[in-house]
């Protein structure tokens, strides 16, 4: 047993950092100070974000909802998250290898709307930091070495082209040949337009791959965050052996008022939520972010029993 102290090491004090410059004018880095009966006053903007579900609405602290896995404390809505973010959130420190992060795309159609997606990818790989909207590699998730794809909404909208498509192919593949299980986390408008049926095509790829490693009887976990739509939805991200979602995901193929002018139908309330699929056997769980690793991890050992019983055989 470890004799170690979990004992705090003395940061009552005021942190031993050189003490505030008398000329407060010049001192541009200094922390603002909490606490103090003038706290409203100092608190620079951007520290708080409101919560957009229209029930809450609640005023919550950044530091604490980083802390929270962007997880409204007052009523649990789940926040955007990053693909970066997610990944640091599931595996495990260091483990992760990222495969194949400098592809990007072609404008194989010399698409021009009202940018260039040649000036939209740019704009998007400066105010994103990621070449596409995917990025996989392989992690541990505790003691699980798992292949893992994440996609990252902020980058047009998530969409899949053919980055997206031959990346999440690449790492199928790899996993067969290592004998891997896939975990994809999803969330995407849908195939890329701007490529075409360049974009079309991957939900061919990607699924011939899946199929592959299906048939090695490996495991592949689909999740399923706000939102997963079209192209994406009608490819990997639905044939998941196990297919999971976050709570109040938006999960659809075409949009509402598409089906409804389509279907001359009403909608049921909640159509297309992640509680409605559940509901209706679409999907097997709903799983909150704050115990997404462990419930992976869970699900993990449970698919992989078989298969680690017959290596020690
Ligand atoms: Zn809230």
């Amino acid at each position: 047993m470890s004799s170690t102290s979990k004992k705090s090491i003395g940061f009552d004090v005021e942190a031993a950092v050189t003490p505030p410059s008398t000329q407060t004018e010049t001192s541009l880095v200094k922390k603002p100070k909490l606490g103090a009966k003038s706290r409203k006053k100092e608190i620079p903007e951007g520290l708080w974000t409101k919560c957009p579900n229209p029930k809450c609405e609640a005023m919550v602290y950044d530091k604490e909802l980083d802390e929270n896995f962007k997880i409204c404390p007052k009523c649990g809505h789940h926040f955007a998250i990053t693909a970066r973010e997610r990944i640091h959130s599931l595996v495990e420190t260091c483990s992760f290898e990222e495969m194949d992060p400098d592809i990007t795309s072609v404008d194989i159609l010399q698409f021009t709307g009202v940018a260039s997606y040649k000036a939209k990818l740019e704009a998007y790989q400066k105010s994103t930091g990621l070449k596409d909207a995917v990025i996989t590699g392989i992690g541990k998730l505790g003691g699980f070495r798992t292949a893992l794809g994440v996609m990252d909404f902020s980058f047009l909208g998530g969409s899949m082209g053919s980055v997206v498509g031959e990346k999440l192919t690449r790492m199928i593949e790899t996993a067969t040949e290592r004998a891997l299980p896939i975990i994809i986390i999803s969330t995407s408008g849908g195939a890329r337009m701007y490529e075409g049926m360049f974009s079309l095509m991957q939900m061919a790829k990607t699924c011939g791959a899946l199929a592959y490693h299906a048939r090695a009887k490996l495991p592949y976990i689909s999740v399923l965050t706000h939102p997963t739509t079209a192209g994406v939805m009608a490819s990997y991200a639905s044939v998941g052996d196990l297919i999971i979602a976050e709570p109040g995901a938006m999960i659809g193929f075409a949009g509402p008022r598409v089906i409804k002018d389509t279907t001359q139908a009403e909608l049921p309330p909640g159509f297309q939520t992640a509680e409605f699929l559940l509901e209706h056997g679409l999907i097997d769980a709903i799983v909150p972010r704050n115990e997404m690793k462990e419930r992976l991890m869970y699900y993990l050992e449970f698919l992989t029993a078989g298969r680690q019983q017959a290596a020690g055989q």
